[in-house]
């Protein structure tokens, strides 16, 4: 969000923000009048922020290559000179507009891409605009159809008709496409709520740690505060119900859980989950206070955790896959394998060479390399994805046969014995 001319103006991040958690939106209010420098981006975002523009860039090459006439919107001037080169742009009639600029009082947007739909009457003539994003992301998220319904609401505006449909360019270059009534409600009470909130926010707020500080700019303002408060949260494993008990029972630092008597009873939570979280507390704070750290070894608990692990036996593997998201196109198979090598671990590494080589991770022989050789347990780690590979021949729908079978067999082991 930004202030022009004594006037708010807000930006489909600052909704996706406030939906997030609305401390952040209360941060973002009190910047305007207090403003903050944030440090420079790491090597991780500027990295991201390199590899979202390739792939804007991709898409808007692969827009031209078949032929579509693009209409591209200078970053330069004014919020209001853009609007008026969008509006100019799609009243030229455009196959796409690249970096339209979209203003309805208070909000704006600068939308990736507004592609041409011909066939729908609006305002513009026989044709009007959907809005189209690139993400780097392999799926559509709620944070990508909320961005879009921002623009989608703009441009509805603009052009007299509600755009049809909500279009997301992913990072493998797919496009996934929503029709926009099936998410404008949702959008709008979000909107309605955002709103509100602005238009008339709390005098004060406190922050608590939820799914949406990893994306957030104000994580390090918050983390100072929650160490200065000593935040329970510090707490490691801790959860928020169990906070909120324990808040409500006047515990609200980790010291003060750490020095809760052993007789001592918080209603609605178990003995023996505050008995861990307060022997927890308590090391943390020995650690503080010493500067050296403290731990304390658990009794074996019969039939859970490591205990319903077989016993170790020189022949297990322990098979690992991974990827890189970032690498062109991804890169999935990057194969790690860990075995007893007469008494010392050796890794070995299986890389493919080759995005999308599939016939790599499918190999039946590296299969049978990974597991006929454990004698007593193999542990294989890898994402469910692996199993929904499309497959384009019957020879990949064998390949990858191979590897659903070794599933299946897990999953009817682990049913028979019990998940470890
Ligand atoms: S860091 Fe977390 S708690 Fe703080 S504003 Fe951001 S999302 Fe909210």
């Amino acid at each position: 969000m930004r202030a022009e001319a004594g006037k708010r103006i807000y930006s489909a991040t600052d909704l996706v923000n406030y939906l997030g958690c609305t401390h952040a939106t209360f941060n973002d209010l009190r910047q305007l009048v207090h403003p903050v420098v944030f440090p420079e981006d790491d090597e991780q975002a500027k990295l991201l922020q390199e590899k979202g523009i390739e792939h804007e860039k991709a898409y808007l090459a692969r827009l031209r290559k078949e032929g579509r006439t693009v209409a591209e919107i200078t970053s330069e001037g004014s919020l209001g000179d853009r609007v008026a080169a969008t509006h100019k742009a799609m009243q030229a009639g455009a196959d796409v507009v690249y970096q339209g600029a979209l203003y309805g009082s208070p909000w704006h947007g600068f939308s990736d891409f507004l592609l041409r739909i011909n066939g729908t009457a609006s305002r513009l003539g026989d044709y009007a605009y959907d809005v189209a994003d690139t993400k780097l992301a392999r799926t559509a998220k709620p944070k990508h159809v909320i961005q879009l319904c921002v623009y989608a609401d703009l441009l509805g505006a603009a052009q007299g008709v509600e755009p049809p449909q909500l279009h997301v360019v992913l990072g493998d270059g797919r496009m996934a496409s929503l029709r926009t009534s099936n998410v404008r409600h949702y959008y709008g009470v979000a909107r309605g709520r955002f709103e509100t909130f602005v238009g008339t926010p709390p005098a004060a707020s406190v922050a608590e740690p939820c799914g949406h500080c990893t994306f957030c700019r104000w994580s390090d303002t918050c983390t100072a505060e929650w160490e200065a408060n000593d935040h329970l949260s510090l707490a490691a494993s801790i959860h928020r119900s169990q906070m909120d008990k324990l808040r409500a029972n006047g515990i609200t630092t980790v010291r003060q859980l750490a020095m809760m008597p052993a007789t001592a009873r918080i209603p609605n939570l178990q003995a023996d989950t505050l008995s861990r979280l307060r022997a927890q507390a308590a090391l943390q704070i020995a650690r503080r206070d010493t500067g050296k750290n403290q731990h304390e070894i658990l009794p074996p608990s019969p039939g859970r955790g490591f205990e319903r692990l077989p016993k170790p036996d020189p022949g297990d593997l322990f098979f690992d896959m991974e990827g890189d998201p970032l690498y062109e196109m991804g890169l999935e198979y990057l194969f790690g394998l860990v075995h007893d090598d007469g008494g010392q671990e050796k890794f070995t590494a299986f890389w493919a060479h080759m995005p999308r080589n599939i016939e790599f991770l499918y190999s039946r022989n590296r299969l049978n390399v990974a597991i006929s050789r454990a004698r007593c347990l193999s542990v294989a780690f890898a994402s469910p994805r692996l199993l929904e590979v499309p497959c384009n021949t019957i020879e990949q729908m064998q390949l990858v046969n191979t590897l659903c079978w070794a599933k299946s067999y897990s999953d009817a082991y682990t049913a028979s014995r019990g998940v470890i």
